[in-house]
């Protein structure tokens, strides 16, 4: 008896696509070389990308834990109860749908719930630092729905609560969204709930970007103050690229409904066990740690940039993130973002508010601090770091220097291994 021959279809990744293992081990040494301070990104844990190249990523399991459509669920409904009741724990909501495959369709499931085409919903503009799953003209949010967006004051860029309950008061949204992607201050849920309460809307957290700081107690938490909360996993949370809805056990039938079958197909098996692996590692005193020091790095990073001459919108950060606002510097956002990658210094050119700029081409800069947290750095590092940012915002055509601070970011960044990254 000879032994089965494996298929060359079957060979590892290496031997079968050399181009695409490549660009892979140029990704690693990207991610491990340079500083990462897009705020939407991190190093997820190592025990999360484990997990998801699993076989868990073979099964299909549509419906929920105990109510599927195919058999063979015996390990898939424990994965899914597990990361159910680890978020339940950590966040003390009463259910939670970890089935979204991402932030966009996780909100889009709450329309799908709650709304009917032409409804009236609320949310922050994007150029205020909102998303444009909140009603953006653009999206299906803003298509379908009648989407009333609110802002930011004129005078210190906070939100603008005057605003949001003069419009939820004339247009009794039946949502009214709170969450942020560029706004670098608390977003306070208690007045959102307020309002949202007087008019009788929804009040729906999307807490994405913070999910981890209000997992660590690093930021007011929206549970028990919205009625449904939504997050991607990937962000400051630390998991793996997926969305998760927490809410009350009163909208659990709408939701889940909303998520499968109105929405999507077959969850993401390997997806659920990273997040049941974040939930897990979030309770941990260390990730409480990782959350508060996520913090004080961006409050360092940020008066490290204002000596420097930088203007922020709002003049600082309570969260993780930061929007500098180079109108002053003469220098347009792109720019300075293109001069930064150069010099290793990795964030995305934005929009400020109120700004004279075009979208694709703003004023503005967002740096955020979770992964460089992740990498165990601290506040020198980020005081360094804003002396760079300082120096390429002043000559961003200057190419040796540029290539000097690439050099020096990567002394640095060898001395702090990227969490899930192979070494060189
Ligand atoms: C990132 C983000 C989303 C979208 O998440 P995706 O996973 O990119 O679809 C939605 N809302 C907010 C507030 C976000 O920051």
């Amino acid at each position: 008896m000879s032994t089965p021959s494996p298929s060359p279809l079957d060979a590892p990744l290496s031997e079968l696509d050399p181009d695409l293992g490549r660009l892979i081990t140029q990704e690693e040494a990207r991610q491990r070389d340079k500083l990462r301070l897009v705020p939407s990104e991190n190093y997820a844990f190592p025990a999360v990308q484990e997990v998801a190249g699993s076989v868990l990523n073979n099964k299909y399991s549509e419906g929920y834990a105990g109510r599927r459509y195919y058999e063979g669920q015996q390990n898939i409904d424990e994965v899914e109860r597990l990361a159910i009741e680890r978020l339940k724990t950590l966040f003390g909501c009463e259910h939670a749908n970890v089935q979204p495959y991402s932030g966009s369709p996780a909100n889009l499931a709450v329309y799908f719930a709650f709304c009917s085409p032409g409804d009236t919903v609320m949310g922050l503009s994007l150029d205020a630092g909102g998303h444009l799953t909140h009603g953006h003209k653009v999206s299906i949010s803003g298509k379908y729905f009648e989407a009333v967006q609110y802002g930011v004051t004129r005078d210190d860029h906070r939100i603008d609560f005057d605003q949001v309950a003069a419009l939820a008061r004339e247009h009794k949204p039946k949502l009214l969204w709170a969450g942020i992607t560029a706004y670098p201050r608390e977003v306070d849920f208690d007045r959102f709930a307020e309002i949202a309460r007087e008019v009788g809307s929804v009040l729906v957290a999307d807490m994405s970007h913070i999910s981890g700081l209000v997992a660590g107690g690093a930021h007011m938490s929206p549970v028990g103050r919205a009625e449904i909360v939504t997050s991607t996993t990937h962000k400051t949370f630390r998991g793996p690229r997926g969305g998760m809805i927490l809410m009350d056990k009163v909208h659990k039938k709408a939701i889940d409904r909303a998520v499968f079958p109105g929405l999507q197909g077959g969850p993401h098996n390997a997806t659920t066990a990273g997040i049941a692996i974040a939930a897990k590692l979030a309770t941990r005193d260390t990730f409480k740690d990782y959350a508060a020091a996520v913090v004080t790095n961006a409050k360092t990073l940020a008066e490290g940039l204002l000596s420097a001459g930088i203007d922020l919108v709002t003049g600082g950060t309570d969260n993780h993130l930061i929007l500098c606002d180079l109108t002053s510097k003469d220098v347009p956002g792109k720019v300075a973002a293109q001069a930064l990658d150069r010099a290793g210094i990795v964030c995305n050119y934005n929009s400020v508010p109120f700004d004279t700029r075009k979208p694709f081409d703003p004023s503005g800069i967002r740096l955020g601090t979770p992964a460089m947290t992740a990498r165990g750095m601290g506040t020198a590092e980020m005081t360094r770091l804003a002396g760079w940012i300082g120096e390429v915002v002043a000559a961003p055509d200057d190419e040796a220097q540029l290539s000097r601070i690439a050099g020096e970011v990567k002394d640095l960044c060898d001395q702090f291994p990227a969490p899930g990254v192979p070494s060189a």
